[in-house]
C-alpha cells in the first residue's frame, strides 16, 4: 500500500502549511481536500445554482472538471481550464464551501476523487476527515489544533501582510462559528480519528510542528 499521512484539523491550525512542507520534504503528492469543496462551491456559484439543493450540488461535485498544476512552485487549481486559485479563497466561496461540505451527497461524490490522489511514493492529505473517512488505513494520522485566539491572530497577520484590514474580534467570531458548524454537522463532523496523534500548535512555530510530524513518520 502507498503510504498516506493525514493532517486534519480546524481552519487556521496551520495544517495547510504543514502538509505542503511535509509533501515537499518527503517528495510525496499533496491533496488539499478543502480545495475540492471550494471548487464545487465556485462551480455552483458560477452557475447560479441553488446552494441548498443537494441533488444539484451532488451532480456538480460528481462532474467537476478540475485539475491541479504546479505553476511557479505553487499548486494552481483549475476549473474548466481556468486558473481559479485566487477565486476559491474569496470569502463568499469559503462560506459556500462550508455549506456544500455539509451535504452527504457532495461528500460521497468527492470521495473517490480524493482517494485517486494516492500515488507512489506517498501522499500527504490535508482536510477534516482524511484520517476518519477518506484514508482510514493511513499509517500516520495527525490532528492539528491551536486555540481559537491563536488561529484568529495568525489569520489577522496573514491578512495584514496582504494589506487587508479586519478586526481581530470579527475574525475570532468567524473562527468560532466555523468550528461550531464543522464539529456539529451530521456528515463527517470535524473530529480526530481514534488512532490520530493530536498536536496543539498554540505557541509552537511551523518548524517545531514540522519536526514533530517528521519524527512520527520516522517512528
Ligand atoms: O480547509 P478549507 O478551509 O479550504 O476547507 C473549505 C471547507 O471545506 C470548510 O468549510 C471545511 O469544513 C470543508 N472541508 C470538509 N472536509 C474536508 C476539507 C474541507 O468538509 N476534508
Amino acid at each position: 500500500q502507498v503510504p498516506v499521512i493525514t493532517i486534519d484539523g480546524p481552519s487556521g491550525s496551520g495544517k495547510g502549511t504543514i502538509a505542503k512542507l511535509l509533501a515537499e520534504r518527503l517528495k510525496y503528492s499533496l491533496l488539499d481536500s478543502g480545495a475540492l469543496y471550494r471548487l464545487t462551491a465556485l462551480a455552483a456559484l458560477n452557475r447560479d445554482a441553488d446552494l441548498s439543493d443537494e441533488a444539484t450540488l451532488t451532480e456538480i461535485a460528481a462532474n467537476l472538471d478540475i485539475r491541479f498544476e504546479l505553476r511557479d512552485g505553487e499548486v494552481a487549481a483549475l476549473l474548466e481550464d481556468r486558473d481559479v486559485s485566487r477565486d476559491i479563497r474569496m470569502e463568499r466561496v469559503s462560506m459556500a464551501a462550508s455549506k456544500v461540505a455539509a451535504m452527504p451527497g457532495v461528500r460521497a461524490a468527492l470521495l473517490q476523487r480524493q482517494r485517486d490522489f494516492r500515488r507512489v511514493p506517498g501522499l500527504v492529505a490535508d482536510g477534516r476527515d482524511m484520517g476518519t473517512t477518506v484514508f482510514p488505513d493511513a499509517p500516520v494520522k495527525v490532528f492539528l489544533t491551536a486555540s481559537a485566539e491563536e488561529r484568529a491572530r495568525r489569520r489577522f497577520e496573514q491578512l495584514r501582510e496582504k494589506g487587508v484590514s479586519v478586526s481581530l474580534r470579527d475574525l475570532l467570531e468567524d473562527i468560532r462559528a466555523r468550528d461550531a458548524r464543522d464539529m456539529n454537522r451530521a456528515a463527517s463532523p470535524l473530529a480526530p480519528a481514534e488512532d490520530a496523534v493530536e498536536l496543539d500548535s498554540t505557541g509552537v512555530d511551523i518548524d517545531g510542528v514540522l519536526q514533530t510530524v517528521l519524527q512520527l513518520v520516522r517512528d
